[in-house]
């Protein structure tokens, strides 16, 4: 598995997991929990508050019954910020795809340092610049300006290498 899917499966398995880690709690005297969660294309309206329309459904359950929920009043029910952090996930994940490109480069380039295999020359201190680049991409952020810079003037190095090895 390459360094990109490890972390985009990794941020995706990271919403059913928030659900996990909520489990049971008490909505009007019943033991609930989250059974489903999804978006509709046609809006729904929310079966706690009336609320319409609302396009993302978390789905309660409690012995039989079923409750369509919006995210404002899954957080109240819950006493957790889960609808909020969906959304924050969902940006994460929709920002590390558009970085799937530098992070293929960026993982590429640090694998062969490691295995001193990289056709141009790169500092530890560079080195470990990357890996905090890497990191910070794979959590679904984008490079900070200098990094950006950073990560060009070695693109830039990488380009220059290959055509100087054409001649
Ligand atoms: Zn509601």
């Amino acid at each position: 598995m390459s360094k990109y899917e490890e972390c985009l499966e990794e941020l995706e398995e990271s919403l059913p997991e928030y659900i996990r880690t909520i489990g049971e709690f008490q909505h009007e005297n019943k033991k609930w929990q989250i059974s489903n969660h999804y978006f509709v294309e046609k809006p729904d309206r929310c079966q706690i508050c009336g609320h319409y329309p609302i396009k993302e459904i978390f789905e309660i359950t409690s012995t039989g019954n079923i409750l369509k929920v919006g995210n404002v009043c899954i957080n109240k029910i819950t006493n957790t910020k889960i609808g909020k952090w969906y959304k924050t996930t969902y940006k994460k994940i929709e920002q590390l795809k558009q970085n799937k490109s530098k992070i293929t480069i960026i993982s590429g380039m640090l694998k062969d340092y490691e295995n001193d295999t990289l056709p141009f020359s790169m500092s530890s201190i560079a080195c470990e610049r990357f890996e905090k680049m890497l990191d910070r991409l794979c959590n679904g952020l984008n490079l900070t300006k200098s990094q950006d810079g950073l990560f060009y003037a070695y693109i830039k190095r990488a380009a220059d290498y290959l055509e100087s090895a054409e001649e």
